[in-house]
């Protein structure tokens, strides 16, 4: 099966996407995301893109352009979010003020701020889905890195389409690029020469994914659908311990599952 047949699949199998959705695709400029908004727009999808231009240098700059490319060729309505504009600072001066008051990984900081900007922007743009380009490697090292950490229960609310409990505030995000291997999209990517930054984020140097990743090159496309497989076989029994009510940010107004929001726990740190 190839991308766009695997993707239908897993749309119709986990009702991703109605008809009626406006979907906002979550464009990085990089190989995944880009694949999700080609692909979305040719089976027919209503989406529009949205990319955050972190301020990152030369990375940055070049990453709006290939998601304007594609937005443009597609003929789709891009939404670009400034960062410096929004917040007076790029992300890495943002990220490193937070960091010099708690030792956190780059990305760890950097990832729950574009979660929070995701939601917060989809919902003023009046979309229904939020449609990322996580793929079978992300959620299987994931699924691998949240053992390791001991916090299994971190995994209760991923899959296909996440499983918070239904909120107005919160749009639901879907990943229809769950169940495919990175290999396979990089090799669609160039193949169809999409517009694509393959470098990585010049800020992702210091995780701890990185080590799983090295680890991930040594296993097959097999290897890692069966680490998926045990994740759906213990999910019924992760989803029995999970909070049943949604709690909205004592700072922010946001949805939380804590009193106060990620997002604002790390912006208390900076001041
Ligand atoms: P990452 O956490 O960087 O691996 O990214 C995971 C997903 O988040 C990507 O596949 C995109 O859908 C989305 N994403 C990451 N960075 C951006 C960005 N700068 N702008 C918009 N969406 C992004
Ligand atoms: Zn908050």
């Amino acid at each position: 099966m190839n991308p766009q047949q695997k993707v239908k699949q897993t749309i119709r199998k986990y009702k991703l996407i109605n008809k009626s959705d406006k979907v906002l695709v979550a464009l990085s400029g990089g190989k995944d995301s880009t694949l999700v908004g080609y692909l979305l727009y040719k089976l027919g999808y209503r989406i529009e893109g949205f990319h955050i231009n972190l301020r990152l240098g030369n990375y940055s700059i070049k990453c709006e352009k290939v998601v304007r490319k594609l937005c443009e060729d597609l003929g789709i309505k891009l939404h670009v979010y400034d960062f410096k504009k929004e917040h007076g600072s790029s992300m890495c001066f943002h990220r490193i003020t937070i960091q010099s008051k708690k030792s956190l990984k780059n990305c760890a900081v950097c990832g729950v701020i574009k979660k929070y900007i995701l939601n917060k922007e989809a919902r003023k743009l009046k979309a229904s889905k939020i449609a990322t380009g996580h793929h079978l490697d992300d959620e299987s090292q994931t699924f691998l890195l949240n053992i390791l950490k001991g916090a299994l229960q971190l995994s209760s609310n991923t899959g296909p389409i996440t499983k918070n409990i239904p909120d107005k505030k919160f749009i639901p995000r879907i990943k229809p690029l769950f169940y495919i291997p990175e290999n396979e999209i990089r090799k669609f990517t160039k193949m169809k020469k999409l517009p694509v930054i393959y470098e990585k984020c010049p800020c992702a140097f210091d995780s701890y994914r990185l080590q799983v990743r090295k680890f991930f090159e040594k296993l097959s496309n097999k290897d890692k659908n069966n680490i998926i497989k045990n994740f759906e076989k213990i999910l019924p029994l992760l989803e029995k311990n999970k909070i049943s009510k949604i709690n909205y940010c004592e700072m922010c107004g946001e949805p939380s599952r804590k009193k106060i929001c990620k997002r604002c726990e790390l912006l208390k740190l900076k001041n």
